[in-house]
């Protein structure tokens, strides 16, 4: 069974944006590289979470002296590859030679759900502390969206309350960067 896995290895601009009405609003990232291009559909939380996590990180972490060059983890599809899906399951790392980010999404619908077993469909893309800095606050404002942000976390404050996850400890291991 092959590793259906696209890395799209580091891409110059990652675009985080909101979809549709108020209250019925989607959210995705898109990018792009020689390698290809991927849209990534994804809940308000999974992007407030992205968003948070590289906010905390480079708040606290200094980058490196003298960072090595990131070399992508696969290589590159024999053909640019094109992915569109809403993601299941979304993790972000860091990696502390290069300060580089990966950001990994996989898609749910592509898994074993009848007897072909198609392994999941997974896209990683990378991305430097510059970049990880204007998603962070793309992702954040998009969440936002015109309401108030709470100054501690950057999420939005709702008229009904706003659960800061940097108060409670309320956030999700995956996006935890560490
Ligand atoms: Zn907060």
């Amino acid at each position: 069974m092959e590793d259906d896995r696209l890395d799209l290895g580091l891409v110059d601009t990652v675009e985080a944006t909101d979809v549709g009405e108020p209250g019925q609003r989607t959210f995705k990232i898109t990018v792009a590289s020689p390698r290809g291009e991927a849209v990534i559909w994804m809940e308000k939380e999974q992007m407030f979470q992205i968003g948070l996590a590289i906010k905390q990180f480079i708040t606290v972490e200094e980058p490196p002296s003298s960072p090595t060059p990131y070399e992508p983890e696969y290589p590159a599809p024999p053909t640019p590859g094109k992915s569109e899906f809403k993601a299941s399951e979304m993790r972000i790392r860091h990696d502390l030679r290069s300060d580089v980010f990966t950001v990994e999404a996989t898609d749910p619908d592509s898994e074993a759900e009848d007897d072909n077993e198609e392994p999941a469909t997974t896209v990683q893309f990378s991305f430097t502390r510059e970049v990880a800095t204007g998603l962070s606050e793309a992702a954040l404002e998009a969440v936002s969206k015109g309401r108030p942000r709470c100054e501690l976390c950057g999420g939005p404050k709702d008229p009904g309350g706003h659960v800061c996850p940097k108060t409670n400890g309320h956030h999700k291991g995956d996006f935890e960067l560490a």
